[in-house]
């Protein structure tokens, strides 16, 4: 009898684990298809890293070519926990259609997450509605009239409001990604720094900058080509009841390869999906001398 009990509680345990496990993954879709960087070497590299996880899902969704027939992108934001894009109409390429920025500002809006990738930031600078999801971003014409210039100075968030162009890196350098909110669930656990491996370190981003927090900073180093600045490098933005987690990291599959960079954004992920931050510092996480790559 008891052994009885014993089995059909084994039984149970697997069945949920089987049954439930797999349904609490959430699901999660890369959009890429045009951006000035090498997306199609980019974009399995976050697949993999999201499913490695273990909490998600993941579709990919690749728009037509620049030029193509926009009418065939229309994805549905609502089958989804989180969006990532790795897309930019940089230089020339399509903008999303009337009806799907509407249909992405209503998902958003409602509470679906969105992480925002690397050059996804210089997307899409005419859309009111995008660049406060952002929360700040960089190149295609954007300047003081998009907003102020978001940076860290003695501890203390700046808003700069003089004029000047958005968007700028130097030369790609090693450089040391520093938490700058140490209780965000994203970073909460995390160790303070890490060394990120080579890899364009984006400044001087501007934009309507409301409802942000900074999570991680770089030091932009004048030496380097960089702006002078503590520049935010990490940041989540909340827009309605939705979140966006936007990471500058990640210029190109080696750079994207950087342990501390996947993590992040896996859990940045998760954050902007749910909320809460559940999946673990990887053991082979960088330390703030020492870089790691997938
Ligand atoms: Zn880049």
């Amino acid at each position: 009898m008891i052994y009885r009990i014993f089995a059909t509680l084994i039984l149970l345990s697997v069945y949920s684990v089987c049954v439930f496990g797999e349904e609490q993954k959430l699901r999660a879709v890369i959009i890429d298809g045009q951006n000035n960087h090498d997306w199609k070497g980019t974009s399995p590299i976050l697949k993999a890293a999201l499913e490695r996880s273990g909490r998600f899902d993941v579709d990919v969704i690749t728009s037509p070519p620049k030029g193509g027939d926009t009418n065939e992108f229309r994805p549905d934001f609502g089958k989804y926990d989180v969006v990532v894009l790795n897309y930019t109409d940089f230089g020339g390429g399509d903008t999303w259609s009337e009806t799907v920025q509407r249909n992405f500002e209503k998902y958003v809006a409602d509470g679906g997450g969105v992480v925002a990738y690397h050059a996804a930031i210089s997307a899409f600078p005419q859309w009111t509605e995008f660049n406060k999801m952002i929360g700040i971003g960089g190149w295609c014409g954007r300047n003081e009239k998009s907003g102020p210039w978001l940076y860290v100075k003695d501890g203390q968030v700046v808003r700069d409001t003089s004029p000047g162009a958005a968007g700028h890196h130097g030369q790609q350098v090693e450089f040391q990604v520093v938490t700058f909110d140490a209780e965000h669930p994203v970073m909460k656990g995390l160790p303070p720094a890490f060394l990120h491996v080579k890899d364009e370190l984006y400044s001087k981003m501007r934009g309507p900058a409301e409802h942000v927090t900074i999570l991680a900073t770089a030091d932009s180093k004048l030496s380097e080509g960089g702006s002078g600045r503590e520049e935010p490098v990490l940041l989540a933005v909340e827009y309605g009841n939705g979140r966006v987690f936007v990471t500058m990291l990640g210029h190109d599959p080696r750079s994207s390869r950087c342990v501390g960079f996947l993590a992040t954004l896996s859990r940045g992920a998760e954050w902007a999906a749910i909320g809460k931050v559940t999946i673990p510092v990887p053991n082979n996480y960088p330390t703030g001398e020492k870089t790691s790559s997938e």
